[in-house]
């Protein structure tokens, strides 16, 4: 075997989630949501099997680039559907860099990051996003960063493990740099729906030329598996993306990108987004004020359906076990700076009584 193959090792997901199971833990650990999908998505997926169900073209199904371009306002020559927003960002790794080349990633970072850079062949490069500045970015750190082979800007906004959003201003000024050096920007947008106060600025609007945005219908629609994500890209590139990812899924599900086309427009039309940032809020309010009541300190997230608390003393291997209550220890977040203490982050995309039961089993054990 290879010796990249050291990268095949269970990521942190998938090990709190198989725990969780196995001790018949609350699993507040891997983000995906306990409730299904909204009946508008179920209902298209079951029409479209068995009338959408050989290969698609590799850059998507005609129907839903164009219901994509409609909800994003972009024009569809430039949109990629995916097999979820994790081929999407491996496709651009293999698209936009390799050997020799320095990609610039903040730290905390979401776990794929790192390891797609390195199967590309290129250079992780983190910038460190500290808690005591309430994980707002360091834009004079972002520039020391940028070396002559340095190709793109990695960020993701929602933020995931932090719940922090970029303001409109430090987007201006992270564009500002990536024109100075010439970089492209990977901006991964995943959670673009999921905010409680400001929506955040879409980067590609900053940036047009150089952005490639992400995108995922498993974040939106609350169906983690169905695999149906994108990519918009700058002008006349998405051809190049698209042939990229010809060669590791071809496509993503036809029926689900069926369904998922015919369900985009009604969860505009029908408020359903607005509808589940209030009701992740009170999720968030719910495990927030529980926690706090506990003595346990809360970082409220803007956006995403995670939120970071300090547990110090706590391990999360032995809770799962001894309080079965899975959660995310912050390391996995880390690569180049030790975590903060006791930092753990915990997942609400879970129904209110789950959530509830988490709280009365950490109450127990702490
Ligand atoms: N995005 C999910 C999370 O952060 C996990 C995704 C995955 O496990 N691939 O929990």
């Amino acid at each position: 075997l290879h010796p990249r193959t050291h990268l095949s090792k269970e990521s942190i997901f998938s090990r709190m989630s198989r725990l969780a199971q196995q001790f018949g833990a609350v699993n507040l650990g891997q983000g995906f949501p306990s409730n299904p999908p909204p009946a508008f998505l179920l209902e298209a997926a079951r029409r479209a099997i068995g009338v959408v169900d050989q290969y698609t073209p590799p850059i998507g199904l005609p129907r839903l680039r164009e219901a994509l371009a409609e909800d994003l306002q972009v024009a569809p020559e430039n949109v990629v559907v995916t097999a979820g927003a994790t081929e999407a960002l491996h496709a651009l790794a293999e698209a936009l860099y390799g050997p020799g080349d320095e990609v610039v990633m903040f730290e905390p970072y979401f776990d794929v990051y790192i390891p797609q850079a390195r199967l590309a062949g290129a250079t992780p490069v983190l910038v460190p996003m500290r808690l005591e500045d309430r994980w707002q970015v360091d834009l004079s750190a972002l520039e020391a960063a940028i070396t002559p082979r340095t190709k793109a800007i990695l960020l993701n906004s929602p933020y995931n493990p932090t719940g922090s959003i970029f303001s409109h201003e430090d987007l201006e000024r992270i564009v500002a740099l990536a024109r100075q050096h010439d970089l492209w920007i990977v901006s991964d947008e995943v959670y673009d729906e999921l905010y409680f106060e400001e929506a955040p600025t879409p980067l590609r609007q900053l940036a047009p030329e150089r952005t490639f945005t992400v995108g995922s219908a498993g974040k939106r629609l609350e169906a983690t598996g169905y695999r149906v994500g994108w990519i918009v890209t700058p002008p006349a590139l998405a051809p190049l993306v698209a042939g990229m990812r010809q060669w590791s899924s071809f496509c993503s599900a036809a029926p689900l990108q069926a369904a998922v086309a015919e369900a985009l427009p009604v969860a505009r039309r029908e408020g359903f987004y607005s509808a589940l940032r209030s009701s992740y809020r009170s999720r968030r309010d719910l495990l927030a004020r529980g926690l706090e009541g506990m003595g346990i300190q809360v970082f409220l997230p803007q956006g995403t359906y995670f939120l970071t608390a300090k547990f110090p003393g706590i391990e999360a291997e032995t809770l799962v076990r001894e309080a079965r209550v899975a959660i995310i220890p912050g390391a996995a977040f880390y690569a180049d700076h030790p975590a903060p203490e006791g930092l753990f982050r915990l997942a609400f995309c879970k129904k209110p009584d789950e959530i509830e039961l988490a709280l009365e089993r950490l109450e127990r054990y702490i």
